[in-house]
């Protein structure tokens, strides 16, 4: 088979060569580096890859060629928690909360998770998507080419469907692929205030059923539910109502776990089969040991209390040590983390988490693609995977965590398609 596309002589490739499942341990410090590397594209799957010579070999006079020279070949990054749709913004929260008010304070006078829940439900399926698509083109222009996107916002029935609709749509028309979650327990919506489990029985008995009648749990395609498991948000009895129908009906499951106290949602994601448990900044140490010995990946968000300004980050280092797959994510959101850039959450877990640019890198990608169930698929560069990658603009994969705050993403190349900078190359 002649190559359509040859991406060649990478001072780095970084293959992250991945037999079975996510990475645990030491091997989430191999990233299978070829110098002097290049990979092989047919359509939009990856052909082969290898040393240059050898993978030139393979091209003849119609075969693209683009020269990476002096640069860094890589898997694009996968981000395997965001809460990317939404409208409006909350700049002027962000403002307040520096000045001294605090987020409860916020939320008495109407603010925090439910002005965002009041513009997306006053806003169209078409403003959604609109509003939405930007965010789409800056996370691909920072390199990430799949990524998980929840509900959350809606939190009635028509509301959540609108928000899985604006999914469905832009994950049809963007470049970059979008994994579903439907995250209807983010938070109780005030005209359930005081009454969270009348709100647990309409996600039950109504919004799950729903999505099936709506045709969301027949695709081929995964789909997945998730729950806040929080103190005054949802108890692990509710969440534990909403997995158990969830699994009933097919889906994949995730949980919001320890992002502020320690409930027990760890347990109930390993007991359930989840998926990914996401947050554990407060996991404990008990936990952290049933994380390890499950196929449950632990998505860590140091973006997030980066952006509330606080310090509670997840031990990812002793989590990593225990033997658990950890992942990363942005956690995207208009309250607490406005983050487009995995290379950002890359510096900030080896800064803050003790990770190694390497382990940074393992999380951004092929775990992070395990964590939404697409590790077959994408999240390295091998023979048969979907051809997404990246050429960075630095001569070593370490670039990606020391330097922060610019962009060194050049090309990225989605489903074998180069979408931005080439002219550069
Ligand atoms: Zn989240």
């Amino acid at each position: 088979m002649t190559p359509t596309l040859v991406v060649h002589s990478a001072a780095q490739l970084v293959s992250i060569a991945s037999p079975g499942g996510p990475r645990r341990g030491n091997a989430m410090g191999e990233l299978g580096l070829v110098s002097d590397g290049a990979v092989a594209i047919k359509g939009d799957r990856i052909l082969l890859v290898g040393d240059t010579s050898e993978v030139l070999a393979q091209a003849d006079k119609d075969t693209k060629l683009l020269d990476a020279s002096g640069k860094v070949v890589m898997p694009g990054f996968v981000d395997p928690h965001t809460h990317v749709v939404f409208a409006g913004d909350r700049a002027a929260e962000f403002e307040m909360r520096l000045q001294g008010t605090s987020y409860m304070e916020i939320m008495a006078a109407g603010g925090g998770i439910m002005n965002t829940v009041r513009a997306t439900r006053q806003a169209s399926l078409e403003e959604l998507v609109s509003q939405s698509r930007g965010r789409l083109d800056r996370m691909l222009t920072h390199g990430t080419t799949t990524a998980e996107a929840k509900t959350g916002y809606g939190l009635d029935t028509k509301s959540e469907l609108k928000v899985l609709d604006a999914i469905r749509l832009l994950g049809g028309s963007h470049p970059l692929d979008l994994v579903p979650t439907f995250l209807g327990a983010h938070a109780v919506p005030v005209e359930y205030s005081g009454r969270t489990d009348d709100y647990v029985d309409l996600v039950v008995d109504e919004m799950l059923p729903a999505l099936q009648v709506e045709g969301y749990l027949s695709d081929q395609a995964p789909i997945f539910c998730d729950v806040f498991c929080e103190e005054g948000a949802f108890s692990v009895r509710q969440s534990r109502r909403i997995l158990e129908r969830a699994k009933a009906f097919g889906m994949g499951l995730k949980i919001h776990a320890d992002e502020f106290s320690s409930l027990g949602g760890t347990a109930l994601a390993v007991e359930l089969g989840a998926t990914s448990a996401d947050h554990l900044a407060c996991t404990t140490d008990e936990e952290i040991g049933l994380l390890a010995d499950s196929d449950t990946v632990g998505v860590l968000l140091p973006g997030t209390p980066f952006g509330l300004a606080e310090d509670h980050y997840a031990p990812a280092r002793k989590m990593i040590d225990a033997g658990v797959a950890v992942a990363l994510a942005t956690d995207l959101n208009p309250g607490t983390c406005y983050c487009e850039s995995m290379p950002f959450v890359i510096a900030l877990a080896c800064r803050q988490m003790g990770m190694t640019p390497a382990e940074a890198i393992v999380a951004a990608t092929i775990n992070a693609a395990h964590a939404i169930g697409l590790g077959q698929e994408v999240g390295s560069l091998e023979p048969g995977k979907k051809a997404d990658l990246l050429v960075l603009d630095a001569p070593d994969y370490r670039h990606l965590a020391y330097r922060f705050g610019t962009n060194l993403v050049q090309v990225a190349i989605k489903a074998g398609q180069i979408l931005a900078g080439e002219s550069e190359v």
